[in-house]
């Protein structure tokens, strides 16, 4: 290999390629990370900072990552913070209290019960918890860890689209020029991963799926708001308004027209009436694997050994941070496999 060879090429400069990066960089490895600089994930998601308190009962291993994760990002983060540094979990009804309160003790989310007359203008909930969840303005979040990148030694993002190429006879995936040589190429490149992939002919065990929220102007909230039951309404500030998601219907999102109608709809359930018409929706895509048992925190694959389903590639890494959140642990997991 030539002088200007590099240990790890990075491919993508979302959340996940750069945090990757920055911790191999860390290890003394000479790294680079190329980004092709489409708008992706981690610029137009909800932004949430996520403590794990929303999927303690349901996604338990999502949620205790989230938890270990979470102070890794406070450096980084708390520049970037809209609204508060905690948010708010409410309670239609009693019901569902008590299946959160254990899942909270259990893991050690740190959860506390407040006033429900004091949750805002909302409907009364029948109960409700600080969360140690926050929002993030996520252009500055993702500035602040490229110089992050840069404080460590490593040359700038360098604007490029990589083409993956897997050479059948030696197994050896590569980028073509002009991104460096590297003895591996680690692939973060979120919802194009699937395409990369099959373009190279590596077989694969992932599906896209796309996720839609709104963005509404003229509204405020003090921090995240999660309504736990019912709908599972979730609020956001924003600069200048709040993010309103909701969950998938039959794990699925509808037209942009339906999925406007039923924003506007849970708005008004929640007495949250804007002042103008006009809930902008915004889509997003995440790449998961296929198989339900996969840990849903982060994906690594290591093409050396591939699990069953994936074609073997000498030099390759696959990685997925489940949540922006986790993808500190996602760099892990991939370090641990480079060294
Ligand atoms: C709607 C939505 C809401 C979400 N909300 C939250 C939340 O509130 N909190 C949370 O923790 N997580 C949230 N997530 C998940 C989170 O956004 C993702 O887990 C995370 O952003 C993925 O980061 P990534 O770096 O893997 O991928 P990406 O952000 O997609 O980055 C991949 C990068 O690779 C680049 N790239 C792709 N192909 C190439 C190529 N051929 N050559 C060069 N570059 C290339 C892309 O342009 C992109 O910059 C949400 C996701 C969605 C979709």
């Amino acid at each position: 290999m030539s002088d200007d060879s590099v240990d790890v090429l990075v491919i993508g400069a979302g959340l996940c390629g750069l945090t990757i990066t920055v911790t191999a960089a860390r290890q003394g490895l000479r790294v680079r990370c190329l980004d092709d600089g489409r708008p992706a994930a981690s610029r137009a998601n909800f932004g949430q900072l996520h403590s794990g308190a929303v999927y303690a009962p349901v996604l338990p291993a999502l949620s205790t990552a989230c938890w270990e994760q979470r102070d890794r990002w406070h450096d980084l983060a708390r520049p970037a913070r809209c609204g508060e540094a905690t948010g708010m979990a409410l309670f239609h009804s009693a019901d569902g209290v008590q299946r959160y309160l254990d899942a909270w003790q259990q893991i050690g989310i740190d959860a506390s019960e407040v006033d429900p007359r004091g949750a805002g203008r909302f409907p009364p909930p029948a109960a409700a918890f600080r969360i140690p969840d926050y929002s993030v303005d996520l252009s500055v979040l993702n500035t602040r860890l490229v110089d992050l990148a840069r404080s460590n030694g490593v040359p700038d993002v360098q604007r490029f689209t990589a083409v993956l190429r897997r050479d059948p006879d030696s197994g050896l995936a590569s980028i073509a020029s002009p991104a460096p040589q590297s003895r591996m190429v680690v692939l973060a490149a979120g919802a194009s991963t699937p395409t990369l992939l099959s373009n190279a002919g590596i077989q694969h065990t992932l599906h896209n799926r796309r996720i839609a929220w709104g963005r509404q102007p003229g509204l405020a909230v003090d921090g995240v708001t999660y309504w736990l039951d019912g709908d599972l309404l979730a609020i956001s500030p924003d600069r200048g308004g709040i993010r309103v998601g909701l969950p998938s219907v039959q794990d699925g999102y509808g037209t942009t027209a339906e999925e406007h109608a039923r924003l506007r709809e849970a708005l008004d359930r929640h007495r949250l009436k804007p002042a103008r018409q006009d809930l902008s929706l915004i889509w997003g895509t995440v790449c998961e694997p296929i198989s339900l048992q996969a840990d849903p925190s982060s994906l690594v694959v290591d093409l050396r050994q591939p699990p069953e389903g994936w074609t073997p590639t000498r030099n390759l890494l696959v990685a997925l941070p489940g949540k922006w959140t986790t993808a500190w642990r996602c760099a892990d997991q991939v370090i641990d496999a480079l060294t």
